[in-house]
């Protein structure tokens, strides 16, 4: 919702053309609005837009060609600085007995989220180890003993003994069979209480962890905020782990958690899956709440999740500008091969969910695509703008589908290959220091 918002106040500004001061702080009052909607912290959006309109209201802005790409990327770059500036990486070195120790509120996901973490290290080459040092809940120490079984990495259980003990136990453990990242999976609560964080204190005083990550749940908003803060008075956190990003939160907590604690997010989760965990980059975070999709993202999960090759090829393609109906149809192929399509589709430009309401973007769906493409000559999918009523009629009858059909996959793929080539302008953009939106 706050993507669309904004994507509505940036429409408007853009067909204005020529701006006023006044038109722009009326842009920016609107922004405000969505961002406070979208359950920001006040404070956080005040000192936002106060930077924003600084920036924008200057002659530069409104003198410059293109007044009201300027707006807009400035109010990405102070997104980006929102939530960063830069990726916050984890404190992990090599030849050493690494700690990692997780805490958080009940429920917020950090068992899930430890073995994800425990997955994604080990796809780097490290050994990690699981410690279940949750011994409140009978069900705790299985749950980490099933996802440690899943993935296949090794999980260090004491039963119920104190977890000061389990935790200096599992070190040790972990030097004398060699693995290098020790992964606790602390006890939470439904609320924060002096009981639970005198026990989390006495186990970093023990192991003296390299990193104390804090796993908050992104659907609780400006809750999340207040968890972070009082956990980081506590415990000075080293990093931030954002999990149910891909539920319907409206964002709060992703845009105010760094900016009101000075914590660094490190990682945020997309899924319940073990695999749903991706590292943060706060300006693909800003591109994808600017509702430029996120081609960075995909090409990056493409490439974990299926072919190398090909996912450099479509890299290049992208930065060549020759992507065609082909690459489209590839891209949709290996959608099909990584899971989870609102997912994926949330990341593709021009093919975010919200904007095929209505479409039906399911499975079948893309079968049809695949269909239709399939159905087209090779000249058709390199040069689209050839296909002409009656080729559409042609193309729809062999692959079983309706000329509506045709017409709404062409459009797709016309929306796509415009933010591609957007998306690889602004990085071409980038890396000679200039930007276009
Ligand atoms: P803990 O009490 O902090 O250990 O939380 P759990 O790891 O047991 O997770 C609580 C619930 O949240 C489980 O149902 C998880 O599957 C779910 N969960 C965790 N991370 C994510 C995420 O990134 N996305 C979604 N959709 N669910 C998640
Ligand atoms: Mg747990």
């Amino acid at each position: 919702a706050l993507t669309q918002k904004l994507e509505a106040v940036f429409k408007k500004l853009r067909g204005k053309g020529k701006l006023s001061e006044a038109d722009v702080k009326q842009a920016m009052r609107e922004v405000k609005l969505a961002l406070l909607e979208a359950d920001v912290n006040y404070k956080v959006v005040k000192d936002f837009i106060q930077k924003v309109t600084e920036r924008a209201v200057g002659q530069e802005v409104l003198e410059s060609l293109t007044p009201a790409q300027q707006v807009i990327k400035i109010v990405n770059d102070e997104l980006t600085k929102l939530m960063g500036p830069k990726e916050a990486r984890l404190n992990i070195s090599p030849s050493k007995v690494n700690v990692v120790m997780m805490v958080g509120l009940q429920g917020s996901g950090k068992t899930t989220t430890s073995g994800k973490l425990g997955l994604y290290l080990s796809k780097k080459g490290k050994r990690p180890l699981l410690v279940a040092a949750d011994i409140y809940r009978p069900a705790a120490i299985k749950q980490l003993q099933v996802v440690g079984e899943k993935i296949g990495l090794p999980v260090f259980t004491m039963g119920e003994q104190n977890p000061v003990n389990i935790s200096k136990a599992a070190v040790e453990y972990a030097s004398r069979h060699n693995n290098d990242v020790v992964i606790i999976d602390t006890a939470g609560r439904l609320h924060v209480d002096d009981e639970l964080m005198q026990e989390l204190i006495n186990i970093k005083d023990a192991v003296n962890p390299d990193e104390i990550l804090l796993v908050v749940d992104s659907m609780t908003g400006q809750d999340a905020v207040n968890v972070a803060e009082t956990f980081h008075n506590k415990l000075q956190l080293t990093g931030l782990i954002l999990t149910k990003l891909d539920g319907d939160t409206r964002g709060g907590a992703a845009l105010s958690i760094k900016a009101v604690t000075g914590c660094p997010i490190k990682f945020v989760g997309m899924g319940e899956k073990l695999t749903d965990l991706e590292p943060f980059y706060p300006e693909r975070m800003a591109s994808r709440i600017l509702g430029m999709g996120d081609v960075l993202s995909l090409i990056e999960k493409a490439t974990a999740a299926i072919d190398q090759n090909k996912a450099r090829e479509l890299e290049e393609k992208i930065r060549k500008e020759e992507f065609t109906l082909d690459d489209f149809l590839e891209q949709l192929k290996q959608v099909r091969k990584m899971g989870s399509l609102d997912q994926i589709l949330s990341m593709i430009p021009g093919l975010s969910p919200q904007k095929l309401q209505g479409v039906e973007f399911n499975e079948k769906e893309l079968v049809h695509i695949e269909a239709i493409i399939n159905s087209m000559t090779k000249e058709e999918r390199m040069n689209p703008s050839i296909i002409n009523g009656s080729r559409r009629r042609r193309i729809a009858m062999g692959s079983g589908t309706s000329v509506q059909d045709v017409n709404r996959l062409l459009k797709q793929f016309e929306q796509t290959k415009k933010m591609v080539k957007q998306l690889s302008e602004l990085e071409k953009g980038r890396k000679k220091g200039r930007f276009k939106l």
